[in-house]
């Protein structure tokens, strides 16, 4: 154990449950933990996302009193040099699952390789790592029933045992060291707490409260029925193997919640076995589909994207987007439809906007429940399944309360007329629009066009 030991953190900014420092400890009793600022993700993250992870790398570094480095660079650049100035024997990370940062790993790898330092990967920001599970006859789950099924069978470990004390910090190079971005929240946006500490406190304010209403109110965006963990959850703040490990004990409400993080792994391992699903269709019929163009449609993606529809759940939900970098998950389902079905534009589009937004943006959570909705994904709903604002609006916000709370020129309407308000006596509310296409016609336009490549 001569040798030290760097620990790169990406998705898994937390200390506690952490297979990666584990393996780290393994290694050496001396670990340089390290956080490289990557251009190539940051740019890719949009600004809120940008924020709260510079909160939490602040969190972090607070947590290993200041003995954090935060470099700067191409990571296949950066690490191989750290690591000859600590003379670390080994890099050990939780396996990155997405695409690029495949790739980007196994370049590291290589890189590291011909210095003689190993590239060790522990674990994973999964409960059980995407690529594991497989159908008996080797090929991966395309529908969540069985995965979900499979998933359960499989099981996963006990919380990895790393509180304090597992290892001795060392103090990081100053030579490699950046400071960590002081990025603003997008403005008017409140960002939530950042940090394991944050994570852990609002997962047990949960359990605590609306767990047990989590089967009944998780659709209802009027209330605060979610956990609100995604954003803790995409940058690993904690780890789900920490929650299931909670949820073990059962009552009301665990297996709900055990089913949604299995959405969560599922997503994972459908883009883990087939990555171009990031940028295409699953289902390469829908290459064929017919997309509107031009300058009315980009009119109606505008105003989509500001919350001007003229239906009132959906800009409520884009507007709560803009105001709070999250929505409700019942809500993206419903302005994802529209902007599919009613607009017939490609979900790309509005999956590039959501991840440009979302704090809790995730490649392979975002993409693919784009592709779910726009039944070009897995799990093929039918395709035929139109959500209706109205309907939706009225049955998951009954009283309007949603609505009001995030389309201010509609906070007179009182009760569920909110939904409608083109029918009020005297029209929209000042300054709130008629709506720009009519639900019934575009459904009908939107089967006619799902007709033409799969019938
Ligand atoms: P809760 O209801 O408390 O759920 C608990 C956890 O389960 C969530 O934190 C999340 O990790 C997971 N989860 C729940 N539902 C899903 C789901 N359908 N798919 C995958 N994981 C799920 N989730 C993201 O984390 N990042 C995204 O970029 C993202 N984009 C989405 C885009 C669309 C069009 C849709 C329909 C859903 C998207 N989701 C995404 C899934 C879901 O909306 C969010 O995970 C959820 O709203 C987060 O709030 P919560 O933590 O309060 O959820």
């Amino acid at each position: 154990m001569s040798e030290s030991a760097l620990l790169w953190f990406r998705r898994d900014l937390r200390l506690g449950d952490h297979s990666a420092l584990l393996a780290a400890a393994e290694r050496s009793d001396a670990v340089l933990g390290v956080f490289v600022l990557d251009e190539r993700l940051l740019t890719a993250s949009g600004q809120a996302r940008r924020a709260f992870l510079a909160d939490c790398l602040r969190a972090l570094n607070h947590d290993l009193s200041g003995r954090f480095l935060v470099a700067r660079g191409r990571p296949v650049d950066v690490l191989p040099r750290i690591a000859d100035a600590v003379g670390a024997g080994a890099v050990c990370v939780s396996e990155d699952c997405a695409p690029y940062g495949r790739s980007r790993d196994d370049e590291v790898a290589e890189a590291l390789a011909g210095r003689g330092v190993d590239f060790v990967r522990a674990g994973s920001p999964y409960a059980v790592t995407p690529g594991r599970l497989r159908k008996s006859d080797g090929s991966p789950y395309r529908v969540f029933t069985p995965f979900h099924r499979a998933w359960t069978a499989h099981g996963w470990c006990a919380p990895a045992d790393t509180g304090p004390g597992t290892v001795r910090w060392l103090d990081p190079p100053r030579q490699f060291a950046t400071a960590i971005p002081d990025e603003p929240a997008p403005d008017g946006v409140d960002l939530p707490a950042a940090g394991e500490r944050a994570a852990l406190m609002r997962w047990a304010a949960f359990r605590a409260g609306s767990l047990a209403r989590y089967p009944d109110d998780r659709d209802r965006p009027d209330q605060p029925g979610s956990s609100r963990m995604s954003a803790y959850l995409k940058w690993g703040c904690v780890h789900p193997r920490t929650l299931l490990a909670d949820l073990a004990a059962g009552g009301p409400g665990a297996d709900s919640y055990r089913a949604e993080l299995a959405w969560r792994e599922f997503h994972a391992d459908v883009l883990w076995h087939q990555p171009a699903t990031a940028r295409h269709n699953y289902d390469r019929r829908f290459d064929r589909f017919s997309h509107d163009s031009g300058a009315t449609a980009e009119a109606a993606f505008d105003a989509w994207c500001a919350g001007r529809t003229g239906y009132p759940l959906v800009d409520a939900g884009m507007r709560q987007l803009l105001a709070e970098g999250w929505m409700h998950n019942r809500v993206r389902m419903v302005v994802a439809s529209f902007l599919v079905k009613d607009l017939h534009l490609p979900w790309w589009r509005g999956a590039r906007h959501f991840m440009r937004h979302l704090v809790d943006g995730d490649l392979a959570s975002n993409q693919l429940n784009w592709q779910w909705v726009a039944g070009c994904g897995t799990d093929a709903p039918p395709y035929f399944r139109v959500f209706n604002p109205v309907v939706q609006g009225v049955k998951f916000d009954p009283d309007g309360d949603y609505v009001r709370r995030y389309v201010p020129e509609l906070r007179a309407v009182a009760g569920k007329r909110v939904h409608e308000p083109w029918r009020l006596p005297d029209g929209p509310p000042q300054g709130y629009p008629l709506p720009i296409v009519e639900h019934a016609h575009e459904r009908e336009e939107a089967l006619a066009r799902y007709g033409a490549i799969t019938g």
